[in-house]
């Protein structure tokens, strides 16, 4: 089998997609820039999508009350103690919604994170519809002297699914954010989550379609897992029927099913999401670290003998403007 990609992994690695565009091993860097998000500060709404716990996701080094350029330093510390290799950084503007501010703010806080020699680009996680036009065309622009990646939470292709998460934005938004971005060369990330309420296998794996024929650049998978003090939690107690809740197993049957039908010009970047057990209620693979995961998922993908994108098939449009 020949693959679309130059490595011989049986999907399309985000880690060999980095050596391979920069010629070294890129480590990224969460930083906390102190932004809110419309699902909380009450624009929409107050209480955030139900699975939200923002203090799960965190890095022990970042916090707002910490200077970007501060967090910027310690995190290189803490990643030299663990992976000597890297020398270039991605600063990652993980928490909460990270465009969500005046076009003056961001260009100080992307700046401040830019201004570092190590500092080669930005990854910046957002809302679909935190973005605008003039945002866009400002990232454009860095674009062409950094690596800019947005990384959009689009977590389920179904509307009905983002209202019972109380996301508070449609699938279309998510669509045309993702048209917008691309359309302007900029790295064009999402992120999903698999194992929403009431959401079938079947209606999961159809999202491989779906998404398959956006022009995404990479994408990140996590299962669900519902964290403690998230109105997720409190459901999860009282309809535990409406949650598909993976075993180890399941989920890497279930992702190996999903990759055979994604396009395999997408770069995956995750397969599964890990949070501190304290903070755990369901959903984790015990002590499995994600490489570990991943190793799991690799090796399955042997004895299946599959690969990302063997039932991928082109022009197959289930969704239409
Ligand atoms: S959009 Fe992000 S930060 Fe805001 S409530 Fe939802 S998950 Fe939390």
């Amino acid at each position: 089998m020949e693959y679309t990609w130059k490595h011989n992994r049986r999907f399309n690695a985000y880690s060999n997609y980095c050596v391979e565009h920069f010629g070294e091993r890129i480590q990224k860097l969460s930083v906390n820039a102190g932004f809110s998000c419309p699902n909380r500060d009450g624009t929409l709404g107050t209480t955030g999508c139900i699975y939200c716990n923002n203090n799960a996701f965190n890095p022990s080094y970042c916090s707002p009350e910490k200077s970007i350029t501060q967090q910027i330093e310690e995190g290189i510390e803490f990643h030299k103690v663990r992976y000597r290799r890297a020398s270039k950084y991605i600063v990652y503007f993980q928490a909460f919604s990270n465009t969500y501010g005046s076009l003056e703010i961001l260009k100080e806080k992307y700046s401040e994170a830019l201004s570092r020699p190590e500092v080669i680009g930005l990854s910046i996680g957002t809302r679909p519809d935190c973005i605008t036009g003039e945002i866009l065309d400002y990232l454009a622009e860095l674009n062409k002297k950094y690596f800019i990646s947005i990384e959009y939470g689009v977590e389920s292709c179904n509307n009905n699914t983002l209202e019972r998460i109380n996301r508070g934005h449609t699938f279309e938004q998510s669509v045309d954010a993702i048209k917008k971005t691309a359309a302007r060369n900029i790295h064009t990330g999402i992120h999903i989550i698999f194992g929403l309420p009431c959401e079938t296998k079947e209606e999961m794996l159809l999202q491989s379609r779906i998404i398959s024929d956006l022009p995404v650049s990479s994408i990140k998978f996590h299962q669900l897992q519902i964290i403690k003090d998230t109105p997720l939690a409190n459901d999860f107690v009282k309809h535990a029927n409406n949650y598909k809740i993976f075993t180890l197993n399941e989920y890497i049957d279930f992702i190996i099913d999903f990759t055979e039908r994604l396009n395999p010009s997408i770069i995956i970047e995750r397969f599964t999401a890990e949070v501190p057990p304290r903070f755990l209620v369901k959903g984790g693979f015990g002590l499995l670290r994600t490489d570990q995961l991943l190793q799991k998922i690799e090796k399955s993908m042997e004895e299946r003998d599959t690969w990302q994108g063997r039932l991928y098939k082109k022009n197959k449009l289930l969704w239409k403007e």
